[in-house]
């Protein structure tokens, strides 16, 4: 296992810990033996990266009345698609020695990290602003992790990057969180073969740049001709990406509330997104929660218990299928489970 810079051409060897470009400071991503895994075992994600496992991924997918593929990410072992990222960041801490991980986060990647570090048998520390959700809260103090509340979102991750007590596994610049993302798109061409557009939420970028990963691979592979357009949604406040790439669509009357795992004014990935955007000629769009909301109570009435960040992505697809911008096969990623809202007081 390689890393390697997207940005500089910088690569290296595996080391342990080293997550940036040594020459230019950009996240760096995994090179691995993908052929071999795919071909042995039926996965995109290398061997020393799978010994800790709650049996994540796998999700369903399923048709939505308006014809819009949706794939249940929520549906994994903790509530989201971050679990498939912790599964392979945790492998990896694990292999390296770490007794106490370190992570920040608005919840979803914290409660992973937690659940995945218990099953490893280490302890977990997670920096959250102090307004996330009380329900994914709780859930990371059941789950036994260290809670340390910050005043916002961005000064959770400044806190957790400075703590030297653990090893830090910051989902936004850890290659190993990437790598557990590919086998989404794998599954979505078992299932689908070629897709046409694939929407989702984009806070930190884990979800776009693993989605983008894979199906490079799988092109590499000859397993599907193309990747999709990525569709990718942030919220109104919050449009960290416009810095280097243009909205296709922006709807934007107020400061967004309810999406809790999108309100981040920075990421460490941002020029990598926008590159990949450019490269499947993908849109970007900025909505507002009053655009949102009649979206998310379509899915929960539907039954489908998507959170308010996932229902951003559903949102997006329909009114872009509405007015003709995107049509053909479209599937949005369902990233996480509206159980940890209800259960915390939100009320639709
Ligand atoms: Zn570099």
């Amino acid at each position: 296992m390689r890393l390697v810079c997207w940005r500089c051409g910088f690569q290296t060897e595996y080391r342990p810990g080293l997550y940036t470009c040594e020459s230019c400071g950009e996240p760096l991503l995994v090179d691995g033996d993908f052929r071999e895994s795919l071909r042995r075992e039926g996965t995109l994600i290398p061997q020393e990266l799978r010994t800790v496992t709650l049996g994540e991924g796998k999700t369903p997918l399923i048709k939505s009345r308006e014809g819009i593929y949706l794939k249940l990410e929520y549906l994994n072992p903790t509530g989201s698609f971050k679990d498939r990222g912790a599964a392979t960041a945790v492998s990896e801490a694990l292999c390296r020695g770490c007794k106490l991980i370190i992570e920040d986060s608005s919840g979803n990647a914290g409660i992973s990290y937690s659940a995945y570090a218990g099953r490893a048998g280490i302890r977990a520390r997670i920096y959250v602003p102090y307004d996330a959700p009380p329900g994914k809260k709780n859930m990371l103090r059941a789950l036994g992790a260290e809670v340390v509340e910050a005043p916002t979102r961005d000064e959770a991750a400044r806190l957790a990057v400075n703590d030297q007590e653990g090893c830090y596994v910051g989902h936004r610049i850890n290659p190993y969180f990437l790598e557990g993302m590919k086998d989404l798109p794998l599954e979505l061409v078992k299932e689908l073969d070629d897709v046409d557009y694939v929407v989702s939420p984009l806070a930190s970028g884990t979800l776009l740049i693993g989605l983008w990963k894979g199906y490079r691979e799988l092109v590499e592979v000859g397993m599907v001709k193309h990747v999709p357009k990525l569709v990718a949604v942030q919220a109104c406040g919050y449009e960290s990406l416009a810095k280097y790439y243009k909205p296709y669509m922006s709807v934007c009357r107020s400061k967004a509330q309810l999406p809790d795992g999108i309100r981040l004014t920075d990421a460490p990935r941002l020029q990598h997104m926008a590159e990949i955007l450019r490269e499947s000629e993908g849109l970007y769009v900025v909505v507002d929660d009053e655009l949102v909301l009649p979206y998310l109570r379509e899915l929960w009435r539907e039954g489908v218990v998507a959170e308010p960040t996932s229902a951003y992505g559903y949102a997006v697809a329909r009114e872009l299928v509405k007015d003709g911008s995107i049509s053909g096969r479209i599937v949005v990623i369902l990233t996480g489970n509206g159980i940890k809202h209800v259960s915390g007081g939100m009320i639709l």
